[in-house]
């Protein structure tokens, strides 16, 4: 294999128009490569086609065009193999009412074609926390219980390549907990992790590499360590010792004077040295009591590359 978990090229999806709308074209072509055993986050806003990849990759959703390769296995010419790789776990709870959570994940197994010998429901039931909702039914389930069943269910036959779409999206702390470490886990057992999420202070603390997709197109794909490279801009907070007079000015500075009386002063560290802003701010005959310095964050990067459009 290539070194890669997944390879796609020139992904293509156009949903086919409802009613009183045309064809929506949700990914316009898509080039991307996922490291191997990396924890790799799929970004971007709200209808940017995240869904729509992930289900193409889990053989939910048909693609218009483009090649996807899992495991080295292509999704045409090998669908067995390249399906038995992944396992996803679905953004909507699409669970049956009726089956209790150790059902599910036979019925599950059994799809997959996995041997009766070979299952490890109890297992994946304690590693999601459900041992002992085993024989209830799912419709019984909170909506934070139906999630582990969803990821149970996505572990069933043992993929290389694990797939989480908007895992926390309204989860509530414990569960989110929970998930992440079993995801840390999983990777440290040499699991590659697929993630999208809203939260992007969870991507930064998560991901490796990110790639940010909007209105169906790549915009980016960096480790996250470059990403938040590419944007230099630094703030300085001065808490001043006494009332301020004048602001402090000077070529490359952005003064923002904040509710709590700190003047925030941004400036790029390329162009602008933090002496230059320490001495605008002594000739505007302002005292510091107290400074810090903030740097931007996953979220500036994000705004900067999706803002377009
Ligand atoms: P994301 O997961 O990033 O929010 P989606 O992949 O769900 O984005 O959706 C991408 C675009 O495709 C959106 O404009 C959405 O409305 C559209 N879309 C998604 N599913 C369908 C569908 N089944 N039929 C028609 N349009 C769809
Ligand atoms: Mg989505």
């Amino acid at each position: 294999m290539s070194g890669n978990a997944i390879e796609i090229e020139g992904l293509r999806k156009t949903y086919a128009g409802q009613k009183g709308t045309g064809p929506k074209q949700a990914l316009k072509g898509i080039d991307l490569a996922i490291p191997e055993g990396s924890v790799f986050g799929l970004l971007g806003p709200n209808g940017a086609g995240k869904s729509t990849l992930i289900n193409i990759l889990a053989g939910l959703v048909v693609k218009t065009a483009g090649r996807v390769r899992i495991w080295g296995f292509d999704q045409d010419v090998n669908p067995r193999q390249s399906r038995a790789a992944i396992g996803v776990m679905p953004q909507e709870l699409n669970l049956d009412p009726f089956f209790t959570p150790r059902a599910a994940l036979e019925v599950q197994a059994g799809l997959y074609g996995v041997p009766k010998s070979q299952r490890r429901s109890d297992e994946i039931l304690a590693l999601v926390g459900l041992e002992d909702k085993a024989e209830s039914y799912a419709r019984t389930l909170s909506g934070g219980m139906r999630r582990r069943l969803l990821l149970a269910k996505a572990l069933v036959h043992s993929p290389q390549i694990l797939v989480l779409d908007e895992p926390t999206a309204g989860v509530d702390i414990e569960l989110r907990q929970m998930l992440w470490s079993n995801v840390r886990r999983l990777n440290e057992q040499g699991m590659t992790i697929i993630l999208t999420t809203h939260y992007l202070e969870e991507a930064e603390e998560m991901c490796d590499e990110i790639a940010i997709i909007n209105h169906g197109e790549k915009v980016a794909q960096d480790s996250t360590a470059n990403l938040l490279g590419r944007i230099d801009a630094k703030t300085m907070v001065i808490h001043p010792a006494s009332d301020v007079a004048t602001l402090p000015a000077g070529p490359g500075m952005e003064i923002d004077q904040r509710p709590d009386g700190a003047i925030a002063i941004t400036y790029r560290s390329a162009e602008t040295s933090a002496d230059a802003v320490l001495a605008a701010v002594h000739e505007a005959g302002i005292s510091i009591r107290d400074v810090k310095t903030e740097e931007a964050d996953l979220e500036d990067v994000f705004l900067e590359l999706t803002r377009a459009g």
